[in-house]
């Protein structure tokens, strides 16, 4: 990379007079370290711009000012598009633009975004804009109908492009990108480099600067944030499963209270796995004993307070686990920067109940780092994760003692007859048996897949699908391609994955693969139309459908497709199960809804300290 020049003071950025007086207005004294880099890039560059950079790190002054600076108020044509994932982002860049821009006469900033009426962001084009603010979508739309006009751009700005991509607007930044001329300097910012980025910026970009810098509270580099959601009562087989499937783990189990540590720290010891407690309530001497043997790696877990866990100076943790977020949102910084140290890298795992998706969006904010959604590990998966780690031990063991090699040409001789895969097969199921044993009759416990499956296998077809509805349809201009948008911009699920779809009015319902309908809200967390949340919840399955062709016999005369439809939209038969959480009942897990065997979500008890 080569060098950037920075600037230490606005004063000396070289910006017009009129804009450092807005920002001082504005107390806007020290550049953020993006605007410090990128300011005076763009005011003596022409070159293209990729900037990653978390949220609240400035970003917008950082490609703000330099437009402002570079505008030429006496010509009334769009020199400026910008482009932003979210109606309230387009809304706000514009209020800073105009805030930046207080001081320029006559500059005109003109927001569109879908979701509202078109005409009167028409009318507003249509008496001139220097810059225009707008969702990918509502752009599109209105270069299709050629009331917005970007062949003189000479800025084109793509805010947030990784969220742009996540929320489906991938065709419409490409119908954008080769709209615009191909003389305009491109800004993409972004707070992760995705491979879809890097393709647009091939595509394009031209010889394209790239700075990078770190953000406002922002957790370790090299940290992971993964979260699986469970049903309250599945909490700690949830932790298990976890565990089970990453045989390498080496971490610290973090918990809300005393109580909670011990009970989990039992639990764990009665199921055979290393793990002690320490909380402060142990003596100091016990905690030092403790903390010896999990640095030896006699003991795999710590179970701990975040209290009990401040003192705790243990570098190599392959994983930290929130077995409950913490109340203070900030002591999730600290807990999950207890791995990913020492250039490692290393994953932060939340085990979330429905409810506390919100929580996720809001730590997502605070570290400004995204966190991915993973299943609950199914029983195969463990017992072929564990497996592996079998193979992989072998390959990476030591030698064998001699007084054991001494013996192999003997045994090898009796067992000449047997196939390496029996021969293997053997060992496993004599020494993992357990493994098996113990996931045999495992169910799946991902919300919203147990149960569904049953319920809404298909005849014939061998998949079972369940069913969704989402809150938009026909009305909204909502298409099929719009869904696929959504499903491939997610990391979560694949278009390949989708049975049938169904567009009504206002909603429109689609089959996924059951085994994938853990992901669903994952997917569907950012998705967006036309600006506005797009909402998902579990529908009722779909009627068969009548083929041509003779499949009618198939269906042996069950309703054809109408009658029944009519049973998801109006919400019937636990239609909008998902809109009020799970299991309907609305009582809430938290209060004692402990079913067979099932484990505290919120065991009370004080908080810790030493
Ligand atoms: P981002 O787009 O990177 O998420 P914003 O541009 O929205 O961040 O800036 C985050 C906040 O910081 C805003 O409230 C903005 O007004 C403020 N801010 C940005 N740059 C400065 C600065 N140089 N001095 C003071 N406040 C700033
Ligand atoms: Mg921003």
């Amino acid at each position: 990379m080569r060098d950037l020049q920075e600037m230490e003071t606005f004063a000396d950025s070289g910006l017009a007079p009129s804009i450092l007086e807005a920002l001082s207005a504005m107390n806007f004294t020290k550049p953020s370290p993006i605007q410090a880099k990128a300011i005076p890039f763009l005011l003596e560059n022409s070159r293209d711009l990729i900037a990653l950079a978390q949220t609240g790190t400035g970003k917008t002054a950082a490609f703000s000012l330099p437009i402002l600076h570079k505008l030429d108020l006496t010509r009334s044509h769009v020199q400026a598009l910008i482009l932003s994932p979210t109606r309230e982002l387009a809304l706000q860049i514009t209020k800073d633009l105009m805030n930046f821009g207080a001081k320029m006469k006559g500059l005109k900033v003109v927001t569109v975004y879908g979701g509202a009426r078109a005409d009167v962001q028409i009318r507003a084009l249509k008496n001139g804009a220097h810059i225009v603010v707008a969702t990918p979508g509502r752009a599109v739309d209105l270069l299709t109908r050629k009331v917005l006009d970007v062949r003189q751009i000479s800025t084109l700005v793509l805010d947030e492009a990784d969220e742009m991509l996540n929320m489906g607007f991938k065709d419409d930044l490409d119908t954008i990108l080769a709209t615009t001329p191909p003389t305009r300097q491109t800004l993409l910012f972004s707070a992760t480099m995705l491979p879809e980025i890097e393709r647009i910026a091939k595509q394009y970009m031209n010889d394209a600067q790239q700075i990078n810098v770190g953000g406002r509270n922002q957790s370790a580099d090299k940290v992971e944030h993964v979260y699986f959601v469970a049903h309250a009562r599945d909490r700690y087989e949830a932790l298990r499963r976890i565990i089970d499937a990453h045989p390498e783990m080496y971490g610290i189990i973090f918990c809300r209270t005393r109580r909670e540590c011990q009970e989990v720290a039992d639990k764990l010891g009665s199921d055979r796995y290393a793990a002690e407690a320490i909380h402060g309530e142990l003596e100091q001497s016990q905690r030092d004993y403790v903390m010896s043997r999990f640095r030896k790696r006699r003991i795999q877990f710590l179970v701990a307070t975040d209290v009990a866990a401040r003192g705790i100076d243990v570098n190599d943790l392959t994983h930290v686990i929130n077995y409950n977020l913490p109340d203070q949102l900030e002591s999730y910084v600290h807990r999950s920067g207890r791995t990913g140290r020492a250039d490692k890298s290393g994953v932060s795992i939340a085990i979330i109940n429905m409810r506390e998706h919100g929580v996720i969006r809001r730590l997502e904010h605070m570290i400004g780092k995204k966190f991915t959604q993973q299943p609950i590990p199914s029983a195969k998966d463990i017992c072929a994760r564990q497996l592996l780690a079998v193979a992989q031990k072998i390959l990476e063991a030591p030698e064998v003692e001699r007084a054991v090699m001494e013996h192999v040409p003997e045994v090898l001789e009796q067992l000449k007859d047997i196939s390496k895969e029996t021969l293997v097969a053997h060992i496993v199921s004599e020494k993992w048996g357990h493994f098996l044993e113990k996931y045999k009759f495992a169910d799946d416990i991902n919300v919203d897949s147990r149960g569904m499956e049953s319920r809404d296998r298909r005849e014939n077809s061998g998949i079972a699908f369940a069913t969704f509805q989402l809150n938009v349809g026909r009305q909204h201009n909502f298409t099929k391609q719009d869904l696929f948008g959504m499903i491939n911009a997610s990391r979560e699920l694949k278009g390949s994955e989708i049975g049938r779809i169904e567009l009504a009015g206002g909603t429109t319902t689609f089959q996924l693969e059951a085994a994938r309908a853990g992901a669903v809200i994952g997917a569907f967390r950012t998705a967006k139309f036309n600006g506005e949340p797009v909402l998902v919840t579990e529908a009722a399955p779909m009627a068969p459908r009548f083929e041509r062709g003779g499949s009618r016999g198939r269906f042996g005369g069950r309703g054809g497709g109408r009658g029944s439809r009519s049973g998801y939209r109006g919400g019937s038969g636990g239609g909008d199960r998902g809109s009020r959480g799970p299991r309907g009942g609305g009582g809430g897990f938290r209060g004692g809804n402990r079913r067979g065997g099932g484990y505290p979500t919120r065991p009370g008890g004080a908080p810790d300290d030493l």
